[in-house]
């Protein structure tokens, strides 16, 4: 007998269906003599629409409000997948955040979670095997409101609850059969990855992978909680793991070089021209941009010919680029630039794999496969297991191809 959580997300409970069908694949479990709790995910589009009402009335409005109505899509699901569960003898009860609880901070739209009280659900799964159907995505805040835990959140809450319940496992079904290479829908011989490292998966997931929210990945490897990543459409092969696996590095046993490619196109590249080069520049520029809450990722500080002026390159969110041209051109005296130039048409396209740590030449074959294919690399940025290049977005297809096979991912 295992602990298990099972979360689904907003495709997988897309219809009444598809919720019936959601029950069925829980029974499986709970007739296997598991103890199982569900998490749920509002119905696809319904979080949308939500957030879509609220913009419709207020372009800025209350937090608080906003989490009010978005959390609504969660209690539908969980309600309704509560019914089919009990309509097939299952007993089950649908919870709430607040009624766990699962206490939050207060930065409601994007709320964390502060701890999860798992002694009423765990009672009634000791002692009548009752399935909790609990609502992803929200929880309430130590001021008692509904809070939410960002877009994408249903992941985190299923993975805060697998660690709160000690779980042995944390299954994320989605629409995808696991975790992939790189994006199939580019490139054709991208494969699953039977298991991936929590640390491969923290960089795939914020370098732009979309699969599971990044917090979640941050709260599994931080609680050493076991999450799968599998389908909810395809019947469950054989194996005992259908899907990706993401787990500790010494569960697995043939590590590749490079695990994956990853790629963003939500930067935007600011080139700021004739910049004092001197102690303090690269404070005074980022300064403004702190301020003003703009994040910038890649940065590149090119060497001055004359000594005295340089030019200083990096990368900020496609959504905060119009913003941070404002901010920056605001600051122009003072920052004594001689020009400013942007660009949003690039994209950020990243090799990770736990594997680097221990070989060279990984970046080394990155460049030239780029190269090889003509491709100009603009800015590049590199981490233990990781390395990004900024390149030209017309170029995001021919330069995940190209990588997939210079990292021999191609081979079935
Ligand atoms: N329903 C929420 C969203 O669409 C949370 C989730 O599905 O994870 O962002
Ligand atoms: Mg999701």
């Amino acid at each position: 007998m295992a602990r298990l959580v099972l979360k689904f997300g907003g495709t997988s409970v897309g219809d009444t269906e598809r919720i019936k069908n959601v029950a069925r694949k829980v029974k499986q479990e709970v007739d296997a003599g598991h103890q199982v709790a569900v998490v749920v995910s509002a119905m696809s589009g319904v979080t949308n629409q939500l957030v879509e009402y609220c913009r419709s009335i207020a372009k800025i409005y209350d937090a608080r409000e906003y989490d009010a109505v978005v959390a609504s899509g969660e209690q539908v699901t969980s309600g309704l997948l509560a019914i089919a569960l009990q309509e097939l003898g299952v007993p089950a009860r649908s919870w709430q955040g607040w009624q766990i609880p699962i206490i939050t901070d207060d930065v409601h739209a994007k709320a964390r979670i502060e701890r999860i009280d798992t002694t009423e659900i765990v009672r009634r799964m000791e002692e009548s095997g009752e399935v909790a159907v609990c609502a992803g995505f929200q929880g309430v805040s130590l001021r008692n409101r509904i809070s939410t835990l960002g877009r994408g959140g249903s992941d985190t809450s299923a993975v805060a609850l697998a660690a709160a319940l000690k779980a042995d496992r944390c299954d994320i079904y989605t629409d995808v059969d696991g975790v992939y290479t790189t994006d199939p829908r580019i490139v054709t011989k991208a494969r699953k990855i039977p298991r991936i490292t929590y640390e491969e998966m923290l960089e795939m997931a914020s370098l732009g992978a979309k699969v599971l929210q990044t917090r979640s990945v941050e709260m599994a490897m931080k609680h050493r909680v076991r999450v799968q990543v599998l389908s909810t459409f395809e019947p469950a092969p054989g194996s005992d793991y259908p899907g990706t696996l993401v787990v500790d590095e010494d569960e697995i046993v043939e590590q590749e070089l490079v695990s994956g490619i990853a790629y963003s196109r939500d930067e935007a590249k600011i080139t700021l021209v004739g910049v004092a080069d001197h102690p303090g520049v690269a404070a005074r520029i980022f300064g403004p941009l702190t301020d003003a809450a703009i994040n910038v990722d890649m940065i590149v500080q090119n060497v001055s010919e004359d000594g005295k002026t340089t030019d200083m390159t990096f990368t900020v969110g496609k959504t905060d680029l119009d913003r941070a041209v404002q901010v920056l051109e605001k600051a122009k005296e003072e920052l004594n630039f001689r020009k400013l130039s942007s660009d949003a048409n690039v994209v950020k396209v990243s090799v990770i794999g736990v594997g680097m740590r221990s070989h060279a030449g990984v970046a080394q074959r990155m460049f030239k496969a780029l190269a090889d294919r003509g491709i100009n690399i603009q800015v590049i940025s590199t981490s233990e297991i990781k390395v990004s290049v900024l390149i030209a977005e017309d170029y995001t297809e021919l330069a995940l191809r190209a990588l997939h096979t210079a990292y021999g991912l191609d081979k079935a």
